[in-house]
């Protein structure tokens, strides 16, 4: 009788489940036989936090609406799926998880894939350490739900101060708005923390035309309390009244409990798994614990992002199982949109800024196109800007970056695709993409950005 292998996942999201999933599919092509345990320390598994602020917008009427497979689902494909169930501690030696409740846990196999919780800082705590009742990052099933609660509960007129401008910030404000409170978002950058100044600025632009105060360079010190009760939000240079604060300050590795198990991580805590997942003998890693290999500075980077959970998770799974899948690797592409208050703006990137570029060595010529997305003739035609970055020595194209219209955002793609092939800005002028007026003009403006660049050389 084969021994059946015992996997432990810890973590039961978007990494945990595909890996878990694929691990099984794999397995009934290899003949291998695992016993797969999965602990969460939430009650919730599989869902897309993509989806939160679209929630609290009101674009999406449940939170079960983004429940992708139940924990039910996973237990009838055969899942031990433990929640409510948080590993506190590993020994690697011994091949055992400790668990909050005092159970150990024996395992051949261990799959990490506990995410990266959304970073609280002191100053948004009460002095005891605890959270105040109207302060708090979006990040969970729960806290979309108690957001929605503290909206309805703050009434129109309410004020949000949300505090970082990355893509959850941008979309946390369009979600405010959209429900009829007043917006400040603070940044300690020059906006848009995706984007080169010149594009960000495009944004920030937005979100005031809509309605929202946007204050660029503001360091957050601390919260205005009265009593119990946050009334404001001080940086240094000012202060603004706010009866919720909504922390859009970025994620940390949720790599603790290997503390002291003498595994490696990056100075973050984040894991560095080698392509099919693996971190150290018997033990495994993906998502949003870990950096991923960038393959245009060939640099590991911390990008937690849905898009690499999935594929990483599922490369891993296989990999424990027998298979041969491995993650390539990312060019740095990420996409979002900002809607309210008349406005309306796709936001995305691929490859490297400027200041990585020069960090790589490299020496880029970038520059901003204005164009249309459509035939200027047809209703569709929505402006666009794009920012486009190649290597003045090789012409390799390193970095496109888009704001504009419907239609404006996905074509971040045929950039990222011609990255991922280590293509020049030439390919990008001249490769033979989709043309109709609705659609484009006869030269995508993407090609039109990239010529412009050759044309520096
Ligand atoms: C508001 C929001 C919007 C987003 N939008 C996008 C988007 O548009 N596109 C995109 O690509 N990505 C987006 N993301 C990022 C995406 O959701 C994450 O990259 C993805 O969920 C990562 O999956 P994961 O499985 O690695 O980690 P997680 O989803 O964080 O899952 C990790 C799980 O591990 C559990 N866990 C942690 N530690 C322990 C422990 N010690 N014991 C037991 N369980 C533990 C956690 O409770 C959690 O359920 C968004 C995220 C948020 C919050």
């Amino acid at each position: 009788m084969s021994k059946r292998t015992r996997v432990l996942v810890v973590g039961a999201d978007a990494a945990g489940m595909s890996a878990a999933h694929q691990a099984l599919r794999t397995a009934r092509r290899t003949g291998r036989e695992l016993a797969i345990t999965v602990l969460e320390r939430s009650t919730h598994t599989s869902y897309s936090a993509c989806g939160i602020p679209y929630w609290m917008a009101g674009d999406v009427d449940s939170g079960d609406d983004l429940v992708a497979r139940t924990a039910e689902r996973h237990r009838e494909a055969g899942i031990d799926l433990r929640l409510g169930t948080e590993a506190v501690a590993a020994d690697l030696a011994a091949r055992t998880v400790t668990t909050a409740s005092g159970e150990v846990l024996d395992y051949d196999e261990l799959v990490v894939a506990t995410g990266a919780p959304a970073i609280v800082p002191d100053w948004a705590l009460r002095p005891d350490g605890t959270p105040y009742d109207t302060v708090g990052p979006v990040k969970t099933l729960d806290d979309g739900a108690a957001w929605l609660d503290r909206f309805d509960a703050a009434g129109d007129g309410a004020h949000v101060v949300v505090v970082g401008a990355g893509y959850i910030g941008v979309e946390v404000a369009e979600a405010a708005l959209r429900r009829g409170l007043g917006v400040t978002v603070l940044t300690r950058g020059h906006g848009l923390a995706l984007l080169e100044e010149e594009m960000s600025e495009r944004v920030a632009v937005a979100l005031c035309d809509a309605g929202a105060e946007v204050v660029l360079g503001a360091e957050v010190t601390g919260l205005e309390v009265d009593g119990d009760r946050v009334t404001g939000v001080h940086w240094d240079g000012g202060t603004r009244d706010a009866d919720l604060v909504v922390l859009a300050i970025g994620v940390r590795p949720g790599t603790a409990f290997l503390d002291g198990s003498g595994l490696e991580a990056a100075d973050n805590g984040a894991l560095r798994p080698d392509p099919h997942g693996r971190v150290a003998e018997h033990v495994w890693a993906a998502g949003d614990c870990c950096e991923v290999r960038r393959r245009v500075d060939d640099r590991w980077v911390f990008r937690p992002l849905g898009t690499h959970a999935t594929k990483h998770g599922r490369a891993l799974g296989d990999s424990l199982a027998g298979g041969t899948l491995s993650f390539p690797g990312v060019v740095d592409t990420s996409i979002t949109r900002f809607a309210a208050g008349g406005e309306y703006l796709e936001i995305a990137r691929t490859g490297l800024g400027r200041a990585e570029a020069e960090a790589a060595g490299l020496d880029p010529v970038a520059l901003v196109t204005e164009g249309s997305t459509a035939s200027g003739y047809m209703p569709e035609a929505d402006p666009v800007a794009l920012w486009v970055m190649a290597d003045r020595g090789t012409r390799r194209l390193l970095g496109v970056q888009v704001v504009g219209g419907r239609g404006a955002g996905k074509r971040v793609d045929a950039a990222a695709a011609v990255l991922w092939a280590g293509g020049t800005v030439d390919d990008l002028a001249w490769m033979d993409l989709a043309y109709a007026p609705p659609f484009s003009t006869a030269w995508d403006v993407l090609q039109i950005a990239a010529r412009r660049v050759a044309e520096r050389f």
